[in-house]
């Protein structure tokens, strides 16, 4: 089959990271007769650059005309004095408003290879492991357009007092809810609802949706948390987890936290879909890009950790094409790679023997290499 992609590589290493994870896409689709057409697009720094905005008009439209979007980060130094809406980062809300991607889906497991980078004890890690195994291996489903981060704010009059607003309707709830139940069926069947509903009205309906929802998905089991409590809970067993959906403030600042367990923002894809994608369905929009920012303290230095690029690619064959077998070999082939001892510098040297420290271009050609040569 033929599929279209956004390419925006950004500022940074973006195009650094996204140059890689074109080649290995490009590589998975050979094996099945898949073929994939960019069409490449600027947004952030580079664009303000060239046009003196962060998004200029079309780019969402053309994307939009795609069947999915691959980015790889915006932002810079160059940039950061510029007001708020001429700033690269406003690209990003304007692309996942525009693309109407309202469900942001971010992995985080624990791969055997990485233990040593992970700052939690074995005790905490073996916690509700089954088989006692050390790791953790959980999905956190972000509400991405609605709640604090669009709703109404301001000032008083004189400066003196400021507020935000946190607006759902029922609507924003149920549907990153479903993407939430579509994707626990994939996986381990456990879903759990994290808000703060004890105190706040806007979590009391998130609740009392989730719990009118949770009727109608008998075979996945649903559970409730405080969002404080849930902060707790993942540095003190994370293995409990499998699926945790959540609003749009709250899943910003666990999936970060979530993130530091797996080693290095180096290794973390994430996936923005539109509609309750779960794998198997064909063409859901979806923007796919690293977890990490530009890192212009490294570009162009050639040591950047192109995986977490690489492997949101792997999300996008995954969620937005229904390619789960090519998806399943670009991520073994990070695997492989990583049991061979290649390590970039972010996620090497914390006590490990036989590791072999590459840059950039050596750790892509390595993954590409695997894709190419596995059966
Ligand atoms: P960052 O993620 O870019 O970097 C944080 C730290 O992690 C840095 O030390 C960096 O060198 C390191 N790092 C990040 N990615 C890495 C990789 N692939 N391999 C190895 N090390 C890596 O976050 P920051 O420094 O806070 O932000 C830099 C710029 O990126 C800012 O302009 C920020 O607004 C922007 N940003 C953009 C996005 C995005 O485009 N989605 C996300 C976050 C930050």
């Amino acid at each position: 089959m033929n599929y279209s992609i956004a390419l925006i590589p950004g500022d940074g290493i973006g195009p650094e990271v996204t140059g890689p994870a074109v080649e290995i896409l490009d590589a998975a689709g050979d094996k099945a007769g898949h073929v994939f057409h960019y069409v490449e697009l600027e947004a952030g720094g580079r664009a303000i650059d060239s046009t003196g905005v962060p998004l200029p008009e079309g780019v969402v439209e053309t994307a939009a005309r795609c069947d999915a979007l691959l980015l790889g980060a915006v932002g810079g130094p160059k940039w950061e004095k510029l007001p708020g809406d001429l700033r690269p980062e406003r690209a990003l809300l304007g692309l996942r408003k525009g693309l109407g991607v309202f469900a942001n889906l971010r992995p985080a497991a624990l791969l055997p290879q990485l233990r040593s980078a992970c700052p939690l004890k074995d005790e905490v890690l073996t916690a509700a492991r089954p088989g006692g195994e050390p790791g953790f291996d959980l999905l956190i489903v972000r509400e991405l357009t609605g709640g604090l981060y669009f709703g109404e704010r301001g000032r008083s009059a004189d400066g003196s007092s400021a507020f935000d607003t946190e607006t759902y309707s029922r609507m924003e709830i149920e549907r990153v809810l479903r993407t939430g139940y579509a994707s626990a069926a994939k996986r381990r069947k456990k879903l759990c609802v994290v808000d703060k509903s004890n105190v706040l009205e806007s979590s009391r309906l998130w609740r009392e949706v989730a719990e009118e929802l949770a009727k109608e998905y008998p075979s996945i089991e649903t559970s409730y948390m405080y969002v404080d409590n849930c902060a707790m809970q993942l540095v003190r067993g994370p293995g409990q987890f499998d699926v945790i959906v959540t609003s749009n403030l709250f899943g910003d600042i666990l999936s970060d936290e979530a993130s530091v367990l797996t080693g290095s923002i180096g290794m973390l894809p994430s996936a923005s879909l539109g509609s309750a994608g779960a794998a198997g369905e064909k063409s859901i929009m979806g923007m796919y890009e690293p977890v990490h920012g530009s890192a212009p303290d490294i570009a162009g230095k050639d040591i950047a950790n192109p995986l977490a690029a690489i492997l949101s690619g792997a999300m996008m064959l995954r969620y937005s094409f229904g390619l789960e077998k090519e998806a399943a070999l670009i991520e073994s082939a990070v695997s492989r790679v990583l049991d061979s001892g290649l390590r970039t510098g972010d996620i090497a040297g914390r006590g490990n023997t036989g590791e072999t420290i590459v840059g950039t271009r050596a750790m892509a050609d390595a993954v590409l290499k695997a894709v190419e040569d596995a059966p």
